[in-house]
């Protein structure tokens, strides 16, 4: 499996570390906790679309691109890397930007992501209702194409095969440091979302003899679309890297259980999970991805579903800019009322 045969741009600090988290693998008795820091790939804040930008990115480069277009959530955290791995590759970014449909403050609207987008130089656009994301990227590719540029599409969330290969490097890269430091990784646990971090880690890990399982705490759409949608990926980006006999099913673990009434929305455990982290390991969460995985993790933990003796690896994806616009959910971790 050759990801050096792959245009890749420099963008992410690697290997990003791989830290034990004693005090509350103690707190908690086991299991043996390890946290994998991709909240710490240094672009921008950081976080896991870094790793699958350095492959869309290399490529878009490789085919000449000038503009590269993309899109997601107001506070999305993929539009925000792709902004800063745009700006140090000197090409042009659009982002196409979703509204939700609840209301939200102008932090919400303004804030966290939305500032540093600015920030980064990139060119919002607003999704106008009842228009569907990709066809509003094509749009905005052929008018970059009517006046001479040459764009490059980047889906929600960086989400393809190419992207993908960004956590194929991951998978190897978390099998070495286990190595170094003499352990075997049980189980990895990551949130999941567009899909393409599990889908690489899963093809990463393929036919190695210590495979780790990997749960995929889904906080986006139903477990049955994202479910597809990882195998979807892998399956393709399997065959990218050259790997045969295809992705099995129950490689794909896809758990929706702590997403609570929907996407970016918060739920009480993950409120506690992500004070819990703050307090044992001094490791800050985001509210939309990693609080709700994180919250996945402790309740498997409580409900006995680990060996005390396991080695758990939680990858920490980022996001910590939209923590910012998420204030008045942490009352009852702050005691500090949001008004
Ligand atoms: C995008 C994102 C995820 C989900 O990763 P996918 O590859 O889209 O499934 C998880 N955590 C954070 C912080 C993210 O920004």
């Amino acid at each position: 499996m050759q990801l050096a045969a792959f245009p890749r741009a420099p963008l992410a600090h690697l290997p990003t570390p791989l830290e034990p988290m004693a005090s509350l693998s103690k707190h908690l008795g086991g299991p043996n906790l390890y946290i994998k820091r991709d909240d710490c790939t240094g672009l921008a804040t950081g976080g896991n679309k870094t790793r699958k930008l350095e492959f869309l990115i290399g490529d878009a480069l490789e085919a000449g691109a000038d503009t590269v277009i993309t899109a997601g959530a107001i506070q999305s955290n993929h539009t925000r890397q792709t902004a800063a791995a745009a700006a140090k590759m000197r090409l042009k970014c659009e982002h196409i930007l979703v509204h939700p449909e609840k209301e939200h403050g102008s932090e919400y609207i303004f804030g966290g992501n939305v500032l540093l987008n600015r920030i980064l130089g990139a060119e919002l656009n607003y999704l106008d209702p009842g228009d569907d994301v990709l066809s509003a990227m094509q749009k905005r590719a052929e008018s970059v194409r009517a006046s001479g540029g040459v764009p490059y599409i980047i889906p929600i969330g960086g989400s393809n095969p190419i992207g993908a290969l960004g956590y194929v490097g991951a998978a190897h890269e978390l099998e070495m440091q286990a190595d170094l430091l003499g352990f075997k990784i049980d189980c990895v646990v990551t949130a999941t979302a567009s899909g393409s971090s599990q889908s690489g880690l899963v093809v990463g890990f393929l036919g190695s003899s210590r495979a780790p399982r990997i749960i995929g705490f889904n906080v986006y759409l139903d477990d049955s679309v994202v479910q597809a949608h990882v195998l979807e990926v892998a399956v393709a980006a399997a065959e990218l890297v050259g790997i045969r006999g295809g992705v099995p099913d129950d490689t794909v673990v896809v758990d929706g259980a702590y997403r609570g009434t929907g996407y970016g929305e918060p739920t009480d455990e993950m409120v506690e999970a992500l004070g819990l982290l703050a307090r044992f390991e001094g490791i800050v969460l985001d509210p939309v991805y990693t609080g709700k995985a994180f919250a996945g993790l402790i309740n498997r933990i409580r409900e006995g579903f680990f060996r005390a003796s396991d080695n758990v690896v939680f990858l920490h994806t980022g996001g910590i800019p939209e923590l910012f616009v998420y204030r008045s959910s942490f009352e009852k971790l702050t005691g500090v009322p949001s008004t």
